[in-house]
Order: structure tokens, then C-alpha cells, then sequence
């Protein structure tokens, strides 16, 4: 059983996981952003991985992919981007066997400003983390953004705090972080990296 540290940030859980997943990425790396929602994370993802590099996005409302796509057409990123109105459950029917992950996010929850009724569910969430660990490279990060202040949130969050705890702590890091100021309604961030093969640690 993995007993993973908590640690506790300044900035933004958004920024944390961005700037935290940057480091894996390059130009020609391929990323995976597993709740597109408002885009900002596929945006991030295609600027990281460059123009030689590729980015899938998930998500199951129409109108996140529609108005995601407009914002990559306007950056000039979309011939990069792939968008998938799928569940992120079926991710691996979009990769072969033997596509290796660089950077992979979540952003759970429901669409701000959209219906608070489509959320992520862990019955979907966790097998979509699980496929991501399964082609996740050496050296490549995950990050899973839980949000605890809607219904169904807490739950979510509490499967995904069990799953984590049981992966291997020699394979993959896992580290839990929080606001500076917690509280038990409050986001809580995820970041999972490989280490099998490598000698890498978390940077300080
Ligand atoms: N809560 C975040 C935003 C989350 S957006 C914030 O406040 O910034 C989450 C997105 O996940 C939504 O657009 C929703 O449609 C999408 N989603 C929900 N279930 C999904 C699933 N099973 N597969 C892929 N995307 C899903």
C-alpha cells in the first residue's frame, strides 16, 4: 500500500498540475487530455508537445469539443489536436497497443457554466486513469484534478485516493496536493509519475 505525501501549494491546483506536467513534454511528445471542458488543458497540451507532437482530447459533451476546437482553430494548434466525443473510459480503443503516453490530464467535475448534472463518475474515471498508467512512459506524468464541493465529488475523490494508494510506490510516485488553505470541500490535485526504469524523484 502506497502512503502518498501531502503536499501543499501557493498557485493555483490548475497551474500546479500544468507546470508539474510540463516537464514531460517536448516537441513530438503525446499527450492526452481526458476531460477537455473548457479547452484550457488541450490548449496547454498542444502548445507543450509543439508541431511535431500530438494531443487527443476527450470529453462526452458535444458542446465542450465545439467550442474547444474553435479556440485551437483561432491559436492555429488544431492540426495537432485530435477531439474525441467518447468516453475517457474508451481511450484505448484511440491508441494501439503499443502508444506511449508522455503527459496525461484530468480535470474532473462537471463543465463550468454548463449542465452540473454530467459529471465524472470513478466507475469511468478510474479505468481511464488505469488505461493512462498502462501506456504511460518512463518518466511521464499524470495529474488528476478531484473536485469535493458537488454531489458525487467526494465519492469520486475518495476512489481515486483507494486506487492510488494501491499502486506500486517503486513503479509510479504518487503525490496528493492541496491548497495552502484545505478545507474538506476543497479541490485536491493527483500527480502520478512512472518510475520504472528511470532514476527520476520528484523535484522539490
Ligand atoms: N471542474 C472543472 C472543469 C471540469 S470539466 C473546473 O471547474 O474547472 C469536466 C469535463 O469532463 C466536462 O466537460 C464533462 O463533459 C467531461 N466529462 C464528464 N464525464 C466524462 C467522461 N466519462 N469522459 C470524458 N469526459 C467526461
Amino acid at each position: 500500500m502506497q502512503k502518498f505525501t501531502l503536499a501543499t501549494t501557493n498557485d493555483r491546483l490548475t497551474s500546479a498540475a500544468s507546470s508539474w506536467l510540463e516537464e514531460a513534454l517536448f516537441d513530438g511528445a503525446f499527450a492526452i487530455d481526458c476531460t477537455i471542458g473548457n479547452g484550457y488543458d488541450t490548449l496547454f497540451l498542444a502548445h507543450r508537445v509543439g508541431p511535431n507532437g500530438k494531443v487527443l482530447g476527450f470529453d462526452v459533451q458535444e458542446i465542450a469539443i465545439a467550442s474547444t476546437r474553435e479556440m485551437l482553430k483561432f491559436a492555429g494548434l488544431m492540426d495537432r489536436v485530435s477531439l474525441i466525443l467518447d468516453c475517457h473510459s474508451q481511450l484505448e480503443k484511440y491508441l494501439l497497443a503499443r502508444t506511449i503516453i508522455y503527459g496525461a490530464m484530468f480535470n474532473l467535475g462537471y463543465l463550468p457554466r454548463g449542465s452540473r448534472e454530467i459529471i465524472t463518475h470513478s466507475q469511468t474515471t478510474i479505468p481511464a486513469v488505469a488505461a493512462v498508467i498502462r501506456h504511460l512512459t518512463p518518466g511521464g506524468r499524470l495529474t488528476v484534478l478531484a473536485y469535493r464541493g458537488h454531489p458525487g465529488g467526494l465519492t469520486e475523490y475518495g476512489h481515486l485516493q483507494a486506487f492510488f494508494s494501491k499502486i506500486l510506490p517503486h513503479e509510479y510516485i504518487v503525490e496528493e496536493c492541496t491548497k495552502t488553505i484545505d478545507s474538506p470541500v476543497a479541490p485536491r490535485l493527483f500527480r502520478v509519475q512512472n518510475v520504472r526504469g528511470t532514476s527520476s524523484v520528484f523535484p522539490p
